[in-house]
């Protein structure tokens, strides 16, 4: 996705900078640091991304943020089930689980999201 616009015809054709896109380097975190309000990560393919906490917390993965109903045509919806109040959207403290995915703990004492690197990317994209 990221490489959309250098695709086809690129006068960029050396042949190290080919072989290191089509490796796809496993995405991984550098370091992460809490600046007031915003979770900034840097990653190892040398971009920083900030995502805020709303963004962050609305987010969250875990069974008791995210609910998938099914309708009647089959098709499912992410509902959004948890209760927040202003203490879910302040950011503890974040800690790593294993060399995946990072873990926040919110004001509201809620800690079950896990949050893959994969996900922590694309909330980052999104500014
Ligand atoms: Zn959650």
């Amino acid at each position: 996705m990221l490489f959309n616009g250098s695709k086809g015809g690129s006068i960029y054709s050396a042949p190290a900078l080919e072989s290191a896109m089509n490796k796809q380097e496993e995405l991984k975190i550098e370091s992460y640091e809490i600046v007031s309000n915003l979770l900034v990560i840097k990653w190892n393919d040398g971009q920083e991304r900030y995502i805020s906490f709303p963004t962050l917390r609305e987010a969250c993965p875990c069974a008791f943020c995210v609910v998938d109903v099914k309708d009647a045509h089959g098709n499912i919806h992410v509902m959004v089930s948890h209760t927040r109040t202003e203490a879910s959207y302040q950011l503890i403290e974040i800690t790593n689980v294993g060399h995946y995915a990072l873990q926040p703990k919110w004001g509201d004492k809620h800690y079950t999201g896990i949050y893959r690197y994969e996900l922590l990317r694309t909330l980052g994209d999104k500014g």
